[in-house]
């Protein structure tokens, strides 16, 4: 079966680009164009790709402060045989993001589901890292405030590679935390993948968090940390 081919009723998970427009595959413009409606989490943001590939499908906003209310509705529309296609900020859909919470509504109401694999920041950012992608976890966000000493704590006997989102606010705080907890490590810090400013930092939680400046706290990051060597 062509699997380009839209079908009606199902739920479509589709991964957008990270940052260069031009990081989506060609079955994800098909599947934006002729599916019914798309659940974009930033339906401004949205625009611009749709735009971007001449795609006219009406949107409507899906994030996570609206979630619980606006999923019975889709999934009504998913079980009259409408087609939907949820689309995150950037990259795909359900890693760090709210589109977990209409999949898990979607396979209790025994809705077909499709990802569309793209896009994802933590892959680009660990194959460029240099450090060992033979095994690693990710993390996603650390937890601001409750948890998060002891999810530090945990990390810091992990021998695999660690992967974490972090916004540029948080980066020095987080950077600090990891020192204290995991002792001096070797990382790498990805910023702006495919974007115009893209930098990769390569260094020891010691030489980044001693000489802060290196870094320009501006855009999107995500940290790669070397896992524990003395496990
Ligand atoms: N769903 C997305 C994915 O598949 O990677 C992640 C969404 S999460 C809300 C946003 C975080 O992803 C950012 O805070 C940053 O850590 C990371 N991120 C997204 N785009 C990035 C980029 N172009 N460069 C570096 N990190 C990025």
């Amino acid at each position: 079966m062509d699997r380009a081919v839209m079908q009606k009723g199902t739920l479509y998970l589709v991964s957008t680009p990270i940052g260069n427009l031009k990081d989506i595959t060609y079955r994800a413009v098909e599947i934006l164009a002729s599916v019914d409606l798309i659940a974009a989490e930033d339906t401004r943001h949205a625009a611009i790709l749709l735009k971007h590939y001449n795609i006219s499908t009406s949107t409507t906003s899906y994030f996570d402060f609206n979630k619980e209310r606006k999923t019975p509705g889709l999934i009504e529309k998913l079980l009259n045989g409408g087609s939907i296609a949820v689309i995150s900020d950037a990259g795909t859909p359900g890693i760090s993001d709210p589109a977990f919470y209409i999949v898990r509504e979607a396979i209790r109401h025994d809705i077909a589901i499709e990802a569309i694999p793209g896009a994802t920041a933590f892959v680009p950012a660990l194959i460029i890292s240099g450090l060992p992608t033979d095994r690693f976890i990710f993390e996603g966000f650390l937890p601001p405030k409750k948890g998060r000493q002891s999810r530090l704590k945990a990390l810091s006997d992990e021998t695999r590679t660690i992967i974490l989102y972090e916004s540029p606010k948080k980066l020095m705080t987080t950077l600090y935390d990891l020192r204290q907890h995991l002792g001096n490590r070797r990382i790498s810090l990805a910023r702006e993948l495919t974007k115009k400013f893209e930098q990769i930092y390569r260094g020891t939680l010691e030489e980044i968090t001693d000489s802060p400046n290196v870094i320009k706290l501006k855009g999107e990051f995500v940290i790669i940390i070397e896992g524990n060597k003395e496990k």
